[in-house]
């Protein structure tokens, strides 16, 4: 029997429509997004934060800067809307340009407006069990297991890819939840037959169907967060969706799944921030 599509769309649109009543209850929340220099898909993903953004009630200031700019003046920059009472969430789109080291740059954050949740202070509390602002992709995954009502305590997780932003994270919160986490990388062994023993799988790689169907344990729940763009335009996951679809409990699509959850999440996270500097 095919899988039952985890529909992201959907719980996105619900997940914005909550943001919104509690923005509008609140009145006032603000978002400053910085941008710097010229990669194509960060202004993509840049004008889908805004808009977004916007469509919830949030005051969203759209900062692109140049290319050329100076580590230090971003550092300044940063520091002005850190000082700035009307912004409670900001964020700093990743990848920076080669001559701004970027562990600096997240590290000058405050971490009470840091919604992407990957300041060391945000990151450790999670590490702590006491998550604080939460990086939005895991959040995104965690909030469709729970809609989806899948079974974590004593579940195998297999977590492919240990990224700060998606693997790591997700790790963590998937062992919180009393799932036995096992993390796969570039350099892990028999990966395949690890794979095929997870309950739950998290592909977070950035390879076109790296997971095959042979990959995936019958009935698993298949969480696939790859965006990748094939050679004649169209998008891809990192899981061969096609194939592991008959064999899976649950599955995400590409698009349609954990993408729209990432930019919820990333305003609840902006509503987050706001409660917490409002109490
Ligand atoms: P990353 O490049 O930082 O990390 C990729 C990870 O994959 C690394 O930890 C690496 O060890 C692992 N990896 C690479 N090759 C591997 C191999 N052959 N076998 C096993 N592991 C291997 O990537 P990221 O930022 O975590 O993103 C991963 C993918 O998710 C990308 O396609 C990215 O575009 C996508 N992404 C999507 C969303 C979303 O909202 N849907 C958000 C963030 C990232």
């Amino acid at each position: 029997m095919a899988a039952t599509i985890i529909d992201g769309k959907a719980l996105a649109a619900k997940v914005r429509a909550e943001v919104a009543d509690e923005v509008a209850e609140l009145g006032h929340v603000g978002l400053a997004t910085v941008l710097v220099g010229d990669d194509p898909a960060s202004h993509v993903y840049i004008n889908s934060k805004q808009k977004m953004a916007t469509a919830a009630g949030i005051e969203a200031h759209d900062h692109r800067l140049p290319g050329d700019m100076s580590q230090d003046d971003l550092l300044a920059f940063i520091a002005e809307l850190n000082a700035d009472d009307s912004i409670d969430g900001l964020l700093v789109q990743l990848p920076l340009p080669d001559h701004i080291e970027e562990h600096t740059i997240i590290e000058a954050i405050d971490p009470a407006k840091d919604i992407d949740g990957i300041h060391p202070y945000n990151a450790g509390r999670l590490m702590m069990g006491r998550p604080t602002l939460v990086p939005a992709t895991p959040r995104g995954i965690m909030r469709m297991l729970e809609e989806y009502e899948i079974e974590l305590q004593g579940a195998n997780a297999v977590v492919i890819g240990r990224s700060n932003i998606v693997g790591k994270p997700v790790a963590l919160l998937l062992l919180q939840k009393d799932a036995t986490v096992t993390i796969c990388h570039s350099k892990t062994q028999d990966l395949a037959a690890l794979a095929a023993q997870a309950d739950i799988l998290v592909a977070a790689i950035g390879r076109a169907k790296f997971v095959t169907g042979a990959m995936v344990k019958p009935g698993a729940c298949v969480i696939d967060v790859g965006i990748n763009r094939l050679p004649d335009g169209t998008l891809a996951g990192d899981v061969d969706y096609a194939a592991a679809r008959e064999v899976a409990g649950w599955i995400t699509p590409v698009p349609g799944g954990v993408g729209p959850m990432t930019i919820a999440m990333l305003l609840e996270n902006c509503l987050k921030a706001a409660n917490e500097s409002a109490a």
